[in-house]
């Protein structure tokens, strides 16, 4: 985790713009928005992918879920629609290796995903 962009982001050695923080997650927006609200919420704990998920790591990935909804209604998309995402591994397209689930909506979101 030494040069993890996330830890760093949540050690605020890298800033960003913050939606909502408690003892174990950090939500903010993404530097490179692929929609008009593109949110990263992530554990601060570092977990590198979904393959690293371990029992031990249930209440943090609830919790994660559990504060959607309140983002997402702050965001203003909570009725429009919001897709949740998570990227692991190469074929995926993760190119941060700490756990983080994008929210994005703002727009109609093409289904299949590329
Ligand atoms: P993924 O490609 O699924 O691993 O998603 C990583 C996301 O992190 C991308 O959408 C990037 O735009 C975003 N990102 C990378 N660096 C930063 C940063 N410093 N602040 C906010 N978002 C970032």
């Amino acid at each position: 985790m030494g040069d993890c962009i996330f830890c760093r982001i949540v050690e605020k050695q890298i800033p960003s713009k913050i939606v909502y923080e408690d003892d174990s997650i950090l939500a903010f927006h993404d530097i490179d928005a692929k929609a008009p609200v593109h949110i990263l919420i992530i554990p601060k704990e570092h977990i590198p992918s979904i393959n690293d998920v371990k029992p031990q790591n249930c209440d943090v990935i609830a919790r994660i879920f559990s504060v959607i909804p309140q983002i997402v209604e702050n965001l203003g998309v909570k009725n429009s629609g919001y897709r949740v995402v998570a990227n692991s591994g190469s074929d995926a397209g993760q190119s941060v290796n700490h756990l983080h689930f994008h929210v994005l909506g703002g727009r109609t979101l093409s289904w299949p995903p590329g």
